[in-house]
């Protein structure tokens, strides 16, 4: 019925059509999506490929139909990796509503069932099987796989195998050792956030180096992006006043933290039917939320991260950040939840340089020092040793223990076996672990330059994707292409002093040949005298957004490393300004107003006070041993069938928090101090019922 790979290949030209029958046939769709025929094609034919563009573009069918195309009587199945059982549940619902024979294999599903799938596979029924990464690590079933010729090979949220990526999971690592089993068919990774390098990790990782990449679509051109220099104190102010105006709702509002949602939320709350969607919710509540904004009962969404995962409503017309987010990938993946529908949306970003103390307060948190990892490697040894037993040999708190276990485990510098015993694994850990703190730390400074920027916002994002097509041309709709629709912050005139600043820059401008770089300018007209460099960048970034300058970025090679800076030309505009006299300069210029703190506001206050009270539930009852075996027990077995190691279900931290306060309901559950809505979605009904029994 479908086309061999031998009658493909010799002829491109009957494929189209081919591809378009089955499009139509199959799917129910009269045309492709932008290029979706191209990487069809691709596919079909056989080559191995990587597919990179964002959220609802339109990937799965890139796999769905060439899978299709390329079945014949010896090759009927596609298999696709996906690490989301949501996901897998969805995509299989989908594929067999249009009548295809789908099937999947996961940790969700009993062992009978699974066993009658493989049979199923095996007698070559399968169009589709769906199967979790962590599923190739089960001793026979790459091998099982293999008995039969599949058609291609899909991997879905091909990021996370990768740790530059935006959500790396090492459970997908070991794909890159599995594949070669089952490479008689081609390989087709798909994701929807993949900078240039994490490309190249992901193609390297799963041994497809040759791959032709599709990298496309990051430009959407219904949403004004706009940043805004501002207090933390002055955001939700300023958020409410774009919001009431004409247009702007639904909105989603992220917060970057619960409490800053709450305060959000209440402030909002006389205005807008508005609600707060937070990890401190029980599922229930979080639910109805979410029920309620899909269908229109609320306006406004307050919401940390853990909103819009998934979540697919068309009609979003801003989406606004109060604080600065942790990487361009993620912030890019927040704005696009705006304007699915095509229609003229916003995006507003508020944030200070006073953002990133709170991002560095985090990465203090989260990544121990190399030393305290050093540490736990020197102790363990060829043998295996017992989690406990080696952290009470190095004398280590047991939180610190392990998180610095767990990032251990991650970069292979340990290895945990079924029963929980640590044996020694590769020295490159440390290698490897350096260069995932430097990128974490490398993800907030481009975030900040993205921010600080002072060019078209749209061209940067898609600049950062690499976007292949893209025309490079400015959006018309930003912050800087199109200054008087800015509805966050509008700024205000210059002063005296910093006009006189601003005249000086356009001076040495007008003088200067070529474009000299932006500290340049600084260094030999203003400092030393009193102007500091942030005023000084302020008004230059005043300058470009009156477009009386032009700023664009350049680098030089140093040693190999690639450092970034800044240049800085004298429009035709400036020049005609300069001729004029500079006449107005102060109200042509605007600039934005300097974010100050707030008398009484310091982080290393805020710091103490969340130290002294980091455990929520104030009536605790006694630590059970027998509860906290109990837990140990079930957490032990499950990392056993899930094969991986236990601390990644729960920290031994959280659990003994739970037999803390034995929680009889999730919203007593989602109280103990690190167990968020994820785990109790995941683990939820267990835990309770294990406390239950005990109690
Ligand atoms: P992605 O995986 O890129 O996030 P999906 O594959 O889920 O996107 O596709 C998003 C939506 O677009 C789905 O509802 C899908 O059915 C629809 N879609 C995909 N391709 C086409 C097409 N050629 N014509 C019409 N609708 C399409
Ligand atoms: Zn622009």
């Amino acid at each position: 019925m479908f086309l061999s790979k031998d009658q493909i290949k010799p002829e491109p030209g009957r494929i189209l059509p081919e591809l378009s029958r089955i499009l139509y046939e199959r799917f129910g769709f009269s045309s492709f999506r932008p290029y979706q025929e191209e990487v069809c094609l691709a596919a079909a034919s056989g080559k191995d490929l990587l597919l990179v563009m964002p959220t609802g573009a339109g990937k799965s069918l890139c796999y769905q139909l060439p899978g299709l195309a390329r079945q014949n009587e010896n090759r009927k199945t596609t298999l696709v990796i996906s690490p989301l059982l949501a996901l897998i549940e969805d995509q299989v619902a989908k594929l067999r509503s249009l009548g295809l024979n789908a099937e999947r294999i996961h940790s969700g599903r009993d062992r009978e069932t699974s066993r009658q799938v493989c049979i199923e596979y095996l007698a070559g029924k399968l169009d589709f099987l769906f199967i979790a990464p962590e599923r190739l690590a089960v001793p026979g079933f790459v091998d099982m796989l293999a008995r039969k010729p599949l058609a291609l090979i899909a991997v879905d949220e091909a990021h996370c195998i990768s740790q530059w990526g935006h959500d790396f999971r090492p459970e997908y690592r070991m794909l890159g050792q599995r594949l070669p089993a089952l490479r008689s068919a081609p390989v087709i990774a798909l994701t929807a956030t993949a900078t240039p390098q994490v490309q190249t990790d992901i193609c390297n990782q799963l041994g497809i180096g040759n791959a032709e990449r599709f990298v496309h679509g990051f430009r959407r051109t219904n949403i004004a992006v706009e940043v805004a220099e501002l207090n933390p104190g002055e955001r939700i102010s300023a958020l409410q006043k774009m919001l009431s105006q004409e247009d702007r709702l639904p909105a989603i509002v992220y917060a970057p933290t619960r409490k800053k949602v709450e305060e959000t939320v209440d402030e909002l709350s006389g205005h807008f039917k508005v609600s707060a969607y937070h990890a401190g919710l029980s599922a229930a509540k979080r639910d109805q939320v979410q029920t309620a904004f899909l269908s229109g009962k609320l306006d406004v969404i307050v919401a940390t991260i853990a909103f819009g995962m998934g979540i697919d409503k068309a009609d979003v017309r801003t989406v606004a950040h109060l604080s600065l987010p942790a990487s361009v990938e993620g912030y890019y993946q927040e704005i696009g939840r705006a304007g699915r529908d095509g229609k003229p949306s916003r995006a507003a970003l508020m944030y200070s340089y006073i953002d990133r103390k709170t991002h560095e307060f985090f990465y203090d948190r989260d990544y121990p020092d190399v030393s305290i990892l050093q540490k736990i490697f020197k102790a363990t040894t060829e043998s295996p040793q017992e989690t406990e037993f080696l952290c009470a040999k190095i004398g280590m708190n047991t939180d610190t223990f392990e998180k610095a276990l767990e990032k251990l485990w991650i970069q292979g510098g340990v290895t945990i076996n079924a029963n929980q015993e640590v044996t020694r694994g590769v020295d490159s850990w440390v290698q490897s672990y350096t260069a995932h703190c430097n990128h974490k730390k490398a993800q907030l400074e481009q975030v900040l330059q993205f921010a600080n920027a002072q060019s078209c916002r749209m061209l940067q994002l898609v600049r950062y994707f690499g976007d292949q097509a893209d025309n490079a041309e400015p959006c018309m709709l930003c912050d800087f292409c199109a200054t008087d629709a800015v509805m966050v912050s509008r700024g205000r005139d210059l002063s005296s002093d910093e006009e006189i600043i601003a005249a000086q820059i356009l001076r040495a401008l007008s003088t200067s040949d070529n474009s000299p770089a932006t500290g340049t300018i600084y260094r030999d007209y203003f400092e030393g005298k009193q102007i500091d460099r942030r005023m000084y960048e302020r008004i230059l970034s005043a300058l470009t957004r009156a477009k009386l300058v032009v700023v664009f970025d350049d680098s030089f090679d140093k040693g190999g490393q690639t450092i970034r800076f800044r240049r800085v030309s004298i429009s035709s505009d400036g020049l005609a300004l300069l001729r004029q006299g500079l006449k107005n300069l102060a109200t042509v210029v605007q600039i934005q107003e300097e974010p100050t703190l707030k008398k009484g506001k310091s982080l290393s206050k805020k710091k103490t006070k969340s130290k002294s009270s980091p455990e929520r539930n104030s009536e605790e009852r006694p630590v059970s041993p027998k509860l906290v075996e109990a837990l140990k027990a079930w957490r032990l077995s499950l990392a056993r069938t899930k094969r991986i190691p236990a601390f990644r279900i729960l920290s031994d931290r959280v659990l003994v928090g739970i037999a803390e306060i034995q929680p009889r309901d999730e919203d007593e559950l989602i109280s103990v101090h690190g167990f968020g809505p994820k785990l109790a979605e995941k683990y939820g009904d267990e835990i309770i019922s294990i406390v239950a029994e005990h109690l």
